[in-house]
């Protein structure tokens, strides 16, 4: 699994330093609660992070008014996708902790217009448990929510 490269204190990690413009970074949306910026990786033409403005690390770590405000800047960073790049289909990625893929400890989503044959690829062991189990994990689910 990969470990987080970015062990500075929150307010120091790399995108915080984006926020603040002491880093550089290809912008390319901001408003009251997030960042779009181009992700230097680039998987394909057009990848975009969108990042809270505020230093959160994971995805449980934010407001509801900042889980709305990404889902609705990554929405319109799709449609600029798809105006300017054509895309065949359009991933959402968005990682939590190590071991859920995260490597940059500031909360944010990739937005990658997506190809086909593009050589991108997920792992997705598919266990298909049956339904009683199934309906076990549900109920333990809803218990959580209480
Ligand atoms: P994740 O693995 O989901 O945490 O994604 C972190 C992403 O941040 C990677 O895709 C990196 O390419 C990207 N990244 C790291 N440093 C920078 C930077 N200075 N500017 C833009 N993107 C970055
Ligand atoms: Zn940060």
């Amino acid at each position: 699994m990969p470990e987080f490269v970015d062990r500075s204190p929150p307010g120091e990690c790399i995108f915080c330093r984006i926020m603040r413009n002491e880093l550089p970074a290809a912008h390319v949306h901001e408003d009251e609660l997030t960042l779009a910026f181009m992700d230097i990786g680039q998987v394909t033409p057009g990848h975009v992070l969108v990042a809270t403005k505020r230093h959160a690390a994971t995805l449980l770590d934010l407001t509801q008014a900042e889980a709305a405000a990404v889902m609705q800047t990554a929405q319109r960073m799709a449609s600029a996708q798809q105006t300017a790049f054509s895309p065949d289909g359009i991933t959402l990625l968005q990682a939590n902790g190590a071991a859920g893929g995260q490597t940059v400890a500031h909360f944010h989503v990739h937005v990658v217009a997506r190809h086909t044959g593009d050589g991108v690829s997920f792992a997705w062991p598919r266990k298909e448990p049956g339904a009683e189990v199934i309906a076990g994990y549900a109920a333990r689910l809803r218990e959580a929510l209480g």
